[in-house]
């Protein structure tokens, strides 16, 4: 058997990096974890355990409800199991325009287009815009994917500090001070994935109006819980939390959203969402905006752990309990399924070094009591 095979040096490169993520404490690994499909509360086996899980972004309780498993059952009977080919192809069917309309309806929007995830839709519209000679501003704590859309485009891009406006106002006035044709685009989230906080989105806004810059704001945390109430040219989202289904989005203006049709690569080399995928989110986002309390429900849970807890009244559903060291974040995970809670350690590169944390999803499928039980264990970490 040759060993100076190209096989052999890329399984040494990875047994070497493999060491260096365990040695720091960062080794992911997948557990095995299914829904309890007969309860209504959050519940999930894992390891032989079952589990109340505050870890799931189902946060209107909608991924197990009746009207959404029946939408998407019926998607596939009448359409099949999967789309077969990109919607430029053989792709297109009439649920995808339906949940695109509905979409663009409930964000105050004019058009909307759809892609395969969340990641997908990021990196579409941003590579589908940018370029070269553009620059692009990013919260420091964006998700990943807004970054990955950053690069890829090629555009030059910046940071500025998490959701601080002047060091925003710094970076646009740079970006322009350099000159040239280039666009600029400044990419946030409106709800943090893992801390919870907001981002000043009007005041972003005004800001980016000044600069004649262009602002994307990801909602993948705001739709149903949180009501945006400012608009903006780029508002993305994913189908695969509140809407418990499937599949990225972006709202736009007409021409943005005919452009990204035929730009953004990622929607048009991608094949088309499964019928079943369409159909859950476009059930899922009626009830979403028919029964309101739904959303209402997670952020009254939300409150109710931080003041139960001690800490600062939350600004969303999502409620980081900071512990710093990632072993420390490992152990009170850990805890907690002792105690039968599933709250998964969020660790770095996922967050930065040092603000390992356990990172709470409440929802409106929670139970006041159970929300109480739960601030009775974190409190005695
Ligand atoms: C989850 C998430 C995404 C990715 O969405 P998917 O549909 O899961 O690919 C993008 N941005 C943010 C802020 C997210 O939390």
């Amino acid at each position: 058997m040759p060993d100076h095979s190209g096989g052999a040096s890329l399984i040494r490169q990875a047994r070497a990096a493999l060491a260096r993520i365990e040695a720091a404490g960062q080794m992911r690994g997948l557990r095995q974890t299914t829904r309890v499909m007969a309860s209504a509360a959050p519940l999930v086996t894992r390891d032989g355990r079952t589990l109340l899980s505050f870890s799931c972004n189902d946060y209107l309780g909608l991924a197990t409800h009746p009207a959404v498993l029946a939408a998407a059952t019926e998607a596939i009977a009448r359409y099949g199991a999967g789309a077969r080919a990109s919607r430029f192809v053989t792709g297109e069917h009439p649920l995808l325009g339906a949940l695109e309309a509905r979409l663009a309806h409930a964000k105050g929007m004019a058009a909307a287009t759809l892609f395969g995830t969340g990641y997908l839709a990021n990196l579409g519209v941003i590579t589908g815009l940018m370029g070269p000679g553009d620059t692009v501003l990013l919260d420091g704590l964006a998700h990943s994917c807004l970054f990955a859309g950053a690069r890829a485009s090629g555009a030059r891009f910046r940071r500025f500090r998490h959701n601080d406006l002047e060091d925003l106002a710094d970076g646009l006035r740079a970006a322009r001070a350099r000159g040239g044709a280039g666009h600029v685009l400044v990419a946030t989230e409106t709800v943090f994935s893992m801390d919870g906080d907001r981002a000043p989105l009007a005041a972003m806004r005004a800001l980016c109006d000044a600069h004649d810059a262009w602002l994307l704001a990801d909602d993948a945390h705001g739709l149903g819980v949180v009501a945006g109430a400012v608009t903006v040219p780029l508002a993305m989202g994913t189908l695969s939390k509140a809407l418990a289904s499937q599949g990225g989005y972006v709202c736009a203006a007409e021409p943005v959203v005919r452009l990204l049709r035929n730009r953004a690569a990622s929607q048009i080399y991608s094949t088309a969402l499964p019928p079943a995928s369409a159909a859950a989110a476009l059930a899922a986002l009626e009830i979403a905006l028919a029964e309101p309390e739904r959303g209402a429900r997670a952020l009254a849970n939300a409150r109710l752990f931080a003041d139960a807890v001690g800490l600062e009244p939350p600004q969303s559903q999502i409620v980081p309990v900071m512990l710093g060291d990632a072993r420390a974040a490992m152990a009170a995970a850990e805890r907690l399924a002792e105690e039968g809670f599933l709250a998964v350690a969020i660790r770095p590169p996922t967050v930065p070094e040092g603000t390992a944390r356990l990172r709470l999803a409440f929802t409106a499928a929670h139970a006041e009591a159970d929300v109480r039980r739960l601030a009775n264990c974190v409190r005695a970490l």
